[in-house]
């Protein structure tokens, strides 16, 4: 199996030799259970004298999974899903608002003193960003053997200096750079170079586990295939212990052994990396794999999907499946017949309802930029109150604004309460058409928040076996933040 890079990536023998291992043997090097990581807004002391409530922002909400030694994980998910903060958090350098993170057998979050200092040697991080995490006014020696400073290593050498300055060099040497170049700074290298000096410095104190927070995002192609070779090889030399975070699926799949996909703050799939893109059961992990461009010739010239609209905000994560407001996939309720991408337009009409972007004043104005063709009765003076009219009018008007809002067919009785909700609408009622929508169209996917299934490829999803006993299984719950 290669790369499709330059050829040199680990056959898929080992990688499924590391899967197996990972999936059936031994302990986990790291185990990470219900991780939640919230901030909070309006928590100031002001805020609290005027009586004002703090609000969260759930940028980690309930994350399980474990790493077992040797093997890469991968975490994945568009920006913003709480990757980075995952990594970070179970790496204490962000606290935890709950949850239990195990390294090696030991409980993380209990750790002070020297065994918090041995943790930090055992588990590192190589970030984003080498322009950024690299201090500008220290030469790449000084960086390299910053750790071993902070550490007091290698604490049984005589000549600490000379032995830290052998180690560096053996390091710069070991990332494909050259002891000559130690005294130089960052601004004098390559993305790439500076790339394999953060990799130098997080190898410096012999790490077991590092996380890899999008070591390659921010290089050229060419170079992240020289990166990713080097990731590869250093595992394989060091016997390392990877959790692998990006938003390139096909990086992924190169490197990693198993995939853990993230949305907004949550895992909502997870499985050995082939069976995962070959056979991907959540929506979301198929609508990113759709969206990556395919080395193949003959799926070079297929049309790419990109997944429409935004990951919503954190502050306010949509009830039940946090997916459901982009999924092409939503669940319609048992007894409404409806088309698939129809369902999707009810859905995103009331999505735009609920949260205000579509109201009476602007259904008005798209009745009367719609309607003027034809000449209406619908009162577009800006004035409060009813259409003019109203009546026939009205429902001639609404069923011409579901005519421009639907670009899918809805016919039949799903039309008629479509009309007669937007007949609402445009008369100020805007209550009532929210409540009309919801009470025909309301999904199980916003009703009950899917959790994952046992099982070695588990989908956080209403289209597969649900457990039956579901740790966030309340059906009067609609939402946390409701
Ligand atoms: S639970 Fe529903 S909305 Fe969520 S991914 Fe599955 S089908 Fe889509």
């Amino acid at each position: 199996m290669t790369d499709g890079r330059d050829g040199r990536d680990r056959s898929s023998r080992e990688r499924r030799g590391a899967t197996e291992r990972a999936g059936t043997e031994g302990d986990a090097l790291l185990d990470v259970e219900d991780l939640h990581k919230y901030y909070f807004e309006r928590d100031s002391l002001v805020d609290r004298l005027l009586g004002r409530d703090a609000r969260s922002v759930k940028a980690v909400d309930g994350v399980d999974f474990r790493v077992h030694p040797g093997e890469t994980l991968g975490l994945v998910g568009e920006s913003g899903c709480g990757k980075s903060t995952t990594g970070e958090t179970l790496l204490r350098l962000r606290e935890a608002t709950d949850g239990k993170v195990r390294f090696d057998g030991e409980s993380v979050f209990d750790l002070s003193g020297a065994e918090l200092m041995e943790f930090r040697k055992r588990a590192g991080i190589v970030f984003q960003d080498p322009y950024s995490s690299l201090d500008p006014r220290m030469t790449v020696g000084e960086l390299v053997a910053e750790p071993l400073a902070v550490h007091d290593e290698p604490a049984d050498a005589e000549n600490r200096t000379e032995a830290r300055r052998e180690r560096v060099d053996e390091l710069l040497e070991r990332v494909g750079l050259s002891a000559t170049q130690r005294d130089r700074y960052p601004h004098e290298f390559s993305g790439g170079q500076r790339q394999r000096v953060g990799i130098a410095r997080a190898l410096a104190l012999e790490p077991d586990f590092l996380v890899l927070d999008e070591p390659v995002s921010a290089l050229d192609v060419s170079v992240q295939a020289q990166i990713l070779n080097l990731l590869a090889d250093l595992q394989q030399e060091f016997g390392l212990t990877y959790l692998f975070i990006a938003h390139d699926l096909s990086v992924v799949r190169h490197l990693c052994d198993r995939v853990a996909v993230m949305y907004l703050g949550e895992i909502v799939e997870s499985g050995p990396t082939e069976e995962l893109f070959e056979e991907p059961r959540h929506p979301y992990t198929r609508a990113l794999l759709e969206s990556v461009p395919r080395a193949s010739t003959d799926e070079r010239d297929r049309e790419i999907e990109p997944l429409a609209g935004d990951v919503p905000s954190p502050r306010h994560p949509p009830s039940g499946c946090r997916f459901r407001t982009r999924c092409p996939a939503v669940i319609p309720p048992s007894d409404v017949e409806i088309p698939q991408e129809t369902y999707r337009e009810v859905m995103d009409l009331r999505e735009r309802l609920e949260s205000g972007a579509m109201n009476t004043e602007r259904a008005r104005e798209l009745a009367a930029e719609h309607g003027n063709e034809r000449g209406n009765g619908v009162n577009t003076n800006g004035e409060e109150g009813r259409v003019e009219d109203r009546g026939d009018a009205t429902t001639e008007t609404a069923a011409r604004l579901c005519t421009v809002l639907f670009e899918n067919d809805i016919g039949g009785e799903n039309r008629a309460v479509v009309t007669e909700t937007l007949g609402h609408l445009l008369d100020g009622e805007r209550d009532e058409a929210v409540s009309m929508l919801r009470d025909r169209f309301e999904s199980v996917c916003e009703r009950q928040r899917p959790v994952l299934q046992a099982g070695p490829h588990p989908a956080a999803c209403h289209l597969y076996d649900q457990p039956t006993e579901r740790p966030n299984a309340n059906p009067a719950e609609r939402t946390a933040d409701d």
